[in-house]
């Protein structure tokens, strides 16, 4: 058995071959526990040889799994999502010291998203079908929809039971197997799912995860020759190194990158859930969200009322990690509060700082990562803190005249991930959501309600279908046979 509890931290093995594996070289790292800058857990530190350990398990199960009728993938996966949904204690204590967000919060994405992404998919399992076509005397044309093979799954710290489930459940369902590599600052979740999956029934080697440093694991998978195809969910930057790695192989991609998500308030919306959700728009999971709504554009008949009422309630969020009662927790790691603070420095001349802006004085929380809350108002859309994405709880307000105004703001963006309009006015409410450059757009609500319907992402926050019952089609391949009919 892998776990071993020694002085207050997890350790953890990777799950390699139906089995826990410690890195082929001994070594381990460490993993920070951001609520406290206390070591909270170590994992192997996984080498190229390791992952092409996993790649060859991966080729074996894919054997296993892709011979199977879809009924019994679809009866495991079932089997899978209830073993999740009762060791959701288990795997929300992991994703919550590692990630630092709250239980509450993870148990809610353990029971209400991955596990259900699990049911969702496991009922496509058997329901994948082909077109037909015939000619009269000519051609009998029939497609086949076979797994794309051995995939790779690359998965970054924020959520990540939450992103991970969003490709390793359609990857199942349509008959592949899985190499997982989650980020080295939150292994911990998407390790033990591993075990999970496997003792409620997944054959050994559908479901490997190797942990190790991005660069030298994270290169061997996307550059490996048996690896057919890559789910990247993470930042642009290494978005762009996973395809230039898998192009060395044409490696099939789908890409889920970064977000500066416009919120848009109209002065005729119904202030008082516009205000909530622009506060948790941005300050859930202390804005490490790659939807989070960070950019807000309020129409200026209400916008000096509007900004002083939400400064006022973001000046009452409690701070904390996991052990109290909190409303925002820590940054991943101090790296990235350094680039947060970096950015609020640059927001300090570019703008108004309206609350927040430092990190918190209460002694109590010295050794984790925290940030204030902070808003900025009046910031030019060309500023860096309104193009860039900052991956922290730091909002930019800017105020707007006119409908066509607030949708050009909105659109002057590098990203397209999410976007949301507040306004009592249904036909407005329609012409925005049809005029935004975004996978999505939330109406009167702040974060999308399911993952039943299929998105793509615009512009630099990536490319494939995600979600929904049309997005396993990117983890299948079709195949056309024709059969010449007549004499
Ligand atoms: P990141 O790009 O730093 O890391 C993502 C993953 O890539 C990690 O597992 C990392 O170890 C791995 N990696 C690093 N170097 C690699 C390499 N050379 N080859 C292969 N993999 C490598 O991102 P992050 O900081 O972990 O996550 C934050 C980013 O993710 C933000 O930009 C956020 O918007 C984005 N994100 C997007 C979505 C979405 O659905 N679009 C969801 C969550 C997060």
């Amino acid at each position: 058995m892998a776990e071993k509890v020694k002085d207050a931290t997890v350790h953890l093995d990777m799950f390699i071959d139906g089995e826990w594996a410690p890195a082929s070289n001994g070594e381990v790292m460490n993993v920070y526990n951001p609520a406290t800058g206390e070591v909270g857990s170590t994992v192997p530190k996984g080498t190229a040889g390791d992952l092409n350990a996993a790649v060859d398990s991966a080729k074996k199960g894919l054997e296993v799994w892709r011979g199977m009728h879809g009924a019994e993938r679809a009866r495991i996966m079932y089997r899978v999502a209830q073993a999740m949904r009762d060791n959701a204690d288990e795997l929300a204590r992991l994703e919550s010291l590692n990630g630092g967000g709250s239980i509450g919060g993870a148990l809610h994405t353990i029971n209400e998203v991955a596990a259900r992404r699990m049911e969702y998919f496991a009922g496509m399992a058997d329901k994948i079908l082909g077109d037909t076509f015939v000619a009269p005397d000519e051609y009998f044309i029939y497609t086949l929809r076979e797994p794309k093979g051995v995939t790779g799954h690359i998965i970054p710290w924020n959520g990540p039971l939450w992103t991970g489930s969003r490709s390793i459940a359609p990857a199942l369902a349509a008959g592949n197997s899985l190499v997982v590599k989650p980020s080295r600052e939150a292994p911990l979740s998407l390790l033990k799912l591993a075990e999970i999956a496997y003792e409620a029934g997944l054959p050994k080697g559908v479901m490997n995860v190797v942990t190790g440093p991005g660069g030298e694991v994270g290169d061997a998978l996307t550059s490996h020759p048996d690896v057919a195809a890559i789910y990247f969910t993470g930042s642009g930057a290494t978005g762009k190194r996973v395809l230039e790695m898998a192009s060395t192989n044409f490696a099939y991609s789908v890409m889920e990158l970064g977000g500066k998500s416009p919120n848009i308030v109209f002065a005729d919306a119904d202030i008082e859930p516009a205000l909530y959700g622009a506060l948790w728009g941005i300050f859930a999971n202390a804005g490490q969200i790659c939807v989070a709504g960070s950019r807000l554009l309020v129409e200026e008949a209400i916008h000096d009322e509007f900004v002083e009422r939400l400064a006022e309630l973001a000046r009452g969020l409690r701070i904390g990690g996991p052990d109290r009662e909190a409303d925002m927790g820590p940054l991943i790691s101090e790296k990235q509060r350094k680039s947060v603070m970096s950015y609020i420095e640059a927001g300090m001349n570019e703008a108004e700082l309206v609350v927040g802006g430092k990190i918190p004085e209460d002694p109590s929380l010295q050794g984790g990562y925290f940030v204030e809350p902070t808003i900025f108002d009046d910031v030019p859309t060309d500023a860096k803190v309104a193009q860039e994405e900052i991956f922290g709880p730091v909002l930019v307000v800017t105020p707007f005249k006119e409908m066509d105004e607030a949708i050009a703001i909105a659109n002057d963006s590098d990203f397209g991930l999410a976007s949301a309009v507040w306004t009592s006015n249904i036909k407005k409410a329609h012409v925005v959501s049809q005029r935004l450059e975004a996978a999505q757009v939330y109406v009167n609500h702040y974060f999308s309600a399911g993952f039943e319907v299929t998105r793509t992402p615009y512009k630099a926050s990536g490319f494939g279908h995600s979600e929904g019952a049309e997005s396993i089609s990117e983890y299948l391949n079709t195949k056309a046979v024709s059969i010449k009919m007549g004499e």
